[in-house]
């Protein structure tokens, strides 16, 4: 009987690989119409300048809105992207994208640096500068109003390659930042000699649990001051209250981005956004 029952989990589990094995075969192939289909779409996130409280700039944030399964979030589709080389096309849709909106805003008025997130995946496959290159042209968007954002952890993957890539879009006036800085466990030293304007400090530093502030600040402070040795600025990620906010103004970061702030939102909601902010008092946030 033991034996039987073991037969029976073995055929449950084989069953239950197969149908996931089947279902990442659908997302990967509904994906690929995806991109051509416009089901993609991109959330922005304010960015506040804290030395003089205004909105400078906003991180484009992708999601898929898919027809049955409603809005889903980069998490839930990034890795099938990469399993099944779909990077690229969503990467080089999400710069044209952003760029393209960004270009708008500032043709109605609204001067925004917007950045866009990149993935290890495009710094290996080689395009990435010539793709930036390309958003930029066809949008007509100036490269100081693009920031290209790479994780610490992909930053790890090929420094040397990174390194490169990164030199070449900052000659062309495009900003880099290194993303989830000190989250990951990589090089100091390698990191340091990056040739980046921007780090941004990871959400597991900058939302700190009741309790932990001195902790927290410590943490931060360490980060400002060796981006500041480096001539780099930084931006707190992830301030969700008042209190991150004041620590983070109080510690020198130079920018600052979470759901304190404000959430992603779709492109069409952030004029309403900076309307109400610019029109709270200046006290309100802290
Ligand atoms: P990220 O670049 O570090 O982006 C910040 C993430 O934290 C976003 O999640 C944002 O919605 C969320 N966030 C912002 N403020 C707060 C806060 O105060 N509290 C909390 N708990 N979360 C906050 P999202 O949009 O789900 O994106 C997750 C990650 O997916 C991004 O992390 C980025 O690594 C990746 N990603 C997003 N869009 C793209 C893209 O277009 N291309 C690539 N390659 N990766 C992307
Ligand atoms: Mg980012
Ligand atoms: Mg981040
Ligand atoms: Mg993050």
């Amino acid at each position: 009987a033991a034996k039987a029952a073991g037969r029976n989990r073995v055929r449950l589990f084989t069953a239950d690989l197969r149908a996931a094995a089947q279902h990442k075969a659908t997302v990967a192939a509904e994906l690929r119409d995806a991109v051509d289909d416009g089901q993609l779409v991109l959330h922005y996130q304010p960015v506040l300048h804290l030395a003089s409280g205004r909105c400078t700039g906003v991180e484009a944030l992708v999601r898929w809105q898919h027809p049955r399964r409603g809005l889903l979030a980069p998490a839930d589709f990034l890795p099938t992207a990469l399993q099944h080389d779909l990077m690229t096309p969503i990467a080089r849709w999400v710069l044209g994208a952003a760029t393209r909106q960004t270009a708008a805003w500032a043709a109605a008025g609204l001067h925004l640096v917007t950045s866009v997130n990149i993935s290890a995946n495009h710094v290996a496959t080689g395009t990435l500068v010539a793709d930036v290159h390309e958003a930029l042209q066809a949008s007509g968007l100036p490269p100081e109003q693009l920031v290209v954002e790479l994780a610490e952890r992909s930053v790890a993957e090929d420094v040397d390659r990174a390194a490169a890539q990164f030199a070449e879009l900052r000659r062309s006036g495009v900003e880099v930042s290194i993303d989830d800085f000190g989250s990951g466990f990589s090089s100091l030293g390698q990191l340091v000699a990056m040739p980046t304007g921007l780090l941004k400090i990871d959400r597991s530093l900058v939302a700190y649990p009741q309790g932990r502030r001195s902790q927290a600040a410590a943490a931060i402070a360490a980060v400002v001051a060796l981006a500041r040795a480096c001539g780099v600025r930084t931006q707190a990620e992830g301030v969700e209250t008042a209190e991150q906010l004041a620590l983070a103004t109080e510690l020198g970061c130079t920018f600052a981005q979470g759901y304190h702030l404000a959430r992603p939102m779709p492109a069409e909601d952030l004029t309403g956004w900076l309307a109400g902010y610019a029109a709270q008092p200046a006290t309100a946030l802290f």
